[in-house]
């Protein structure tokens, strides 16, 4: 008896520019994957063999081309052709691939599954918390965890409830009904934190639900607001031996959620790009991180807008001031050679500068993925990157040769900071800029949508009537 197991990751950002390439992913195969999965132990005990297909995650960008959705696609459904007798099928989605004439990734790829396994072969997933959900889910799944945390810390526990799952469908013979039910709202992400009113009390009932007899998962998806596609927006899913049941909970569950859409709040200060940079320059703590969100490197946005930059060009600047990570690198190239110490022109910005500092940018497993280069204009240090990155802790400014704690101001292209970073800021200012992670929903000109979608439309809604 046997379960196949892969996972197959990217969340798409319909505004960014850069494809994910086929070296973007990180990549294992075969029994490597389970270096990256933990569900081995759960099918094995349970007496099941577990077939390692093939592990592939990239980070949040643009939109996956079919040539490299197919190379590791292909890879997953061989897999599966090479064990259509399996009992079970379980894969580590993200739930936002969004692959260019295809749509969702993920549900394309479970109808070539299932055209291929038995009827009876029960599938589960897991998926973040940020997907987006299709109707047709249901059709081809039976069991979806999702996580349950924002941030996520739950990834473990969501692999094994998916896992789990799936061992108690195939033990019981039971094959669970999955439903799905939209719930038309975009959350703007940043402002979603599950370990705060009002999604804490509805995640909260979903662990509750799921003690109930015959109930597999219940589940409150979020959405993923930057892909301007039909299936984007939050919803529930719940996975149960009865459909009625499934049904029921999913409505009562979405409407709950739906309750909440008008009381999402940033949990820090969040203001217009100009008032985040004067607040910054009049503020009087040791050191204030303002984070230029529409430019977030961490939700798929290239980090090579200026816009924040400019802003503290303009001002005559009385406070050693950084701006950290834009991505440039026609001009990290043109300067490289220039010894630190060197005067140049930076055309671009119309402005004197000397070279700083040479140094690293480092990819999202810590390794060395190119070179930075550091500019200094009067009390202003611009770093420059040859390829997008995120500077998430201190270790992204020692390796790029700046000393974070030099500085009373940075910028850097993140939406909320990242744990490592909180311990250095004193004041934490979240720039509502443009780019394309915006989190301003209306100005995301969003076409595909499914409409009405709250907020971009007011109206009265009702799950059972839906
Ligand atoms: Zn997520």
């Amino acid at each position: 008896m046997k379960i196949i197991c892969a996972s197959f990751q990217c969340e798409s950002n319909s505004g960014a520019k850069l494809h994910p390439q086929k070296y973007d992913f990180e990549y294992a195969k075969g029994e490597d994957i389970f270096q990256k999965l933990v569900v081995k132990e759960i099918f094995e005990k349970a007496g099941y063999t577990a077939v390692p297909s093939v592990y592939a995650v990239a980070l949040p960008s643009a939109t996956v081309e079919q040539d490299v959705y197919f190379y590791y696609a292909n890879q997953i459904l061989d897999t599966v052709r090479q064990n259509s007798d399996a009992a079970g099928v379980y894969i580590f989605f993200h739930g936002s691939m969004e692959v260019d004439g295809i749509g969702s990734g993920e549900l394309y790829l479970l109808k070539e599954i299932r055209k291929i396994v038995s009827k009876d072969c029960v599938i589960s997933l897991t998926m973040d918390a940020h997907a987006n959900i299709t109707d047709e889910l249901g059709t081809y799944a039976n069991i979806v965890s999702g996580f349950k945390t924002v941030p996520h810390t739950d990834q473990v526990q969501a692999q094994i409830r998916a896992a789990e799952g799936l061992v108690r469908a195939l033990k019981t013979g039971e094959k669970p009904c999955l439903y799905v039910q939209r719930v038309p709202f975009l959350l703007k992400n940043d402002t979603v934190l599950t370990g705060e009113e009002p999604l804490k009390s509805i995640i909260e009932e979903t662990l509750e639900l799921e003690k109930l007899d015959g109930v597999y998962a219940v589940n409150a998806f979020l959405g993923h607001c930057w892909i301007d596609a039909p299936n984007t927006s939050a919803s529930t899913v719940v996975c149960a031996r009865d459909c009625e049941t499934a049904k029921k909970i999913a409505k009562e569950v979405a409407n709950k959620l739906w309750a909440t859409r008008g009381v999402y709040k940033f949990k820090i200060e969040a203001d217009e790009p100009e008032v985040c940079v004067d607040l910054a320059l009049a503020g009087q703590e040791n050191r204030i991180f303002i984070t230029d969100s529409g430019d977030n490197t961490t939700a798929g946005a290239e980090g090579e807008r200026t816009e924040m930059l400019r802003l503290f060009l303009s001002k005559d600047l009385q406070k050693p001031v950084c701006v950290a990570g834009i991505t440039n690198q026609e001009l990290v190239e043109k300067f490289w050679e220039c010894a630190d110490g060197t005067k140049v022109h930076l055309d671009e910005f119309g402005v004197d500068a000397v070279v700083k500092a040479h140094g690293n940018i480092l990819g999202w497993g810590k390794e060395l993925i190119g070179r930075s280069l550091t500019f200094c204009v009067g009390n202003l240090d611009i770093v420059f990157t040859e390829k997008r990155s995120a500077f998430i802790e201190k270790r992204n400014f020692d390796e790029a040769n700046v000393d974070l704690l030099g500085y009373r101001v940075v910028v850097v292209k993140l939406g909320y900071l990242f744990t490592e970073l909180k311990p250095f800021a004193d004041r934490e200012i979240f720039a509502l800029s443009q780019g394309a992670s915006c989190v301003e929903l209306k100005k995301l000109n969003l076409q595909r949508i499914v409409r009405p979608m709250y907020p971009l439309e007011d109206f009265q809604w009702d799950a059972f009537e839906n």
